[in-house]
């Protein structure tokens, strides 16, 4: 088949390269010049794991290219994929649509044979019946469908959840473009959940999942506090709690609070869309204050233990918004390092990946170390704000030389407490009191 993606970031590009790699001709098409200049050179733009190798094969093979001419995707194409951001509204907060409803009037004007659009982006309910009727005001004689095609995909797995997918949701009203959407996702037909429901249900389902799964991290996030004050540990009480298979052990670690380009959005465009439509969610508005609360009342823990000590160097390690990807969008990392600025803190941080995109946000805010010990060094405290694996085995014997004081404050529950203590570090971690 035919595929034009419009957006090649970090959904559109992962799912064009494996729609490429399924045998698909998948023409990208993005409106940053820059991007398109670096993956037509065969750069990528974003860090994915597994991403580069299945993007230079497909890109050599010739099934995979770049353009910046929206005609060249869309002209006949079987299937077009708008993949567009949606961020948030600075005022309202509801979804910004402009880039959507911009890319559908654009790819008007090009739709030559039958096409189906699919809108990948996180779109609020009703977004394919104005894409629909824009597309036909633009070109009235146009013969195509909108259906929504949510992504579930989660950076730094995007390439594995592609080719592993835990459920595909369809939401078409046409059966022309269901029948079209079976045959594009036919090599997972057998592998997957594939759910078939209306457009209007499709588009709820996203924002319904995204929202749910906030909640979930708020409610450890709670649950962590209380253990602090009582004496329980959070970590073996979320082990008993995901055993339940009702509950599920996934989205139960407790720590900064949610982040990412997806979650904060997603909950505030859901919480606008309930009040838009006279059912305020409250579960949702409760989250959403609760989850920015945290990123503050971690900040204070911070300055609170460096309180005592003029000029302190703080230590971060991890600037991205979770292990695996350089996105920093609405990482919490960013937010606790902008309060701690805001308290004029001197900072040294290290990222395994997310250098790069940090530093576009903080410029010199902030100072950068090459690697996780040259940022501890003569630090007085340690603060560990992303979940890379290589913390969790850091030299901590070796760190307790290098350290001005010994102190640690896990926000990510990554070291062995028994030993950071037994080593002489004051040792503070999530939702456990350390002894
Ligand atoms: P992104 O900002 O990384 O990429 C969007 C791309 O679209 C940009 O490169 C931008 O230049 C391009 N673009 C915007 N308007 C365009 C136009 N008219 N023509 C061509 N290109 C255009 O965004 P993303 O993280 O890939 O998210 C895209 C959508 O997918 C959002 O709605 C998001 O909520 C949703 N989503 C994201 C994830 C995720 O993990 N990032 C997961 C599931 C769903």
């Amino acid at each position: 088949m035919k595929i034009g993606i419009i957006g090649t970031g970090y959904v559109g590009l992962p799912t064009g390269v494996g729609l490429a790699e399924l045998g698909n001709e998948v023409v990208c098409v993005d409106k940053a010049k820059d991007k398109i200049d670096d993956l037509k050179a065969g750069k990528l733009t974003i860090y994915e794991e597994g991403l580069d190798k299945l993007f230079q094969k497909n890109f050599n093979a010739g099934r995979l290219s770049f353009t910046t001419s929206m005609r060249k995707a869309v002209s006949g194409a079987d299937v077009v994929l708008i993949a567009v951001g949606t961020p948030p509204h600075p005022i309202t907060h509801e979804a910004d649509m402009k880039y959507i409803y911009a890319a559908a009037t654009e790819l008007a004007e090009y739709l030559t044979d039958y096409t189906v659009i699919a809108t990948k982006s996180t779109v609020p309910v009703g977004t394919g019946d104005n894409i629909e009727q824009l597309i036909r005001t633009k070109n009235p004689t146009a013969r195509f469908d909108v259906i929504s095609l949510p992504e579930f995909l989660r950076e730094g797995f995007a390439i594995y959840d592609f080719f592993n997918p835990d459920r595909i949701v369809v939401g078409s009203n046409s059966e022309k473009a269901t029948e079209v959407i079976k045959e594009l996702y036919a090599p997972f037909i057998d592998k997957t959940q594939m759910l078939f429901v209306s457009r209007r249900s499709s588009e709820t389902i996203k924002y319904a999942s995204n929202a749910f799964l906030a909640m979930k991290i708020h409610y450890i996030n709670e649950i962590a506090n209380f253990c602090e004050k009582s004496g329980a540990d959070v970590a073996e009480v979320a082990k008993g709690m995901g055993l339940d298979k009702r509950i599920g052990n996934r989205f139960l670690n407790a720590g900064l609070g949610f982040g990412g380009s997806c979650f904060p959005k997603d909950t505030m465009a859901m919480a606008y869309m309930g009040r838009l439509v006279g059912t305020p969610i409250e579960l949702i508005e409760t989250t959403i204050a609760g989850n920015q609360k945290r990123k503050q009342d971690m900040a204070e823990r911070v300055l609170q233990s460096v309180k005592q000590i003029p000029n302190a160097k703080i230590a971060v390690w991890g600037l991205a918004f979770k292990d695996g990807t350089d996105d920093c969008r609405q990482s919490p990392a960013m937010d606790v390092i902008g309060v701690l600025l805001q308290n004029k803190a001197d900072i040294i941080a290290y990222d395994p990946k997310a250098m790069g995109t940090a530093c576009r946000i903080l410029g010199d805010k902030i100072a950068y170390a090459d690697d996780m010990y040259s940022a501890v060094k003569d630090a007085d405290v340690l603060v560990i704000l992303t979940e890379w694996k290589e913390f969790s085995t850091a030299d901590l014997q070796g760190m307790s030389q290098l350290m001005r004081h010994k102190k640690i404050m896990d926000f990510r529950n990554m070291l062995d407490a028994d030993e950071a203590v037994k080593l002489g570090f004051e040792y503070q971690c999530i939702g456990r009191k350390i002894s």
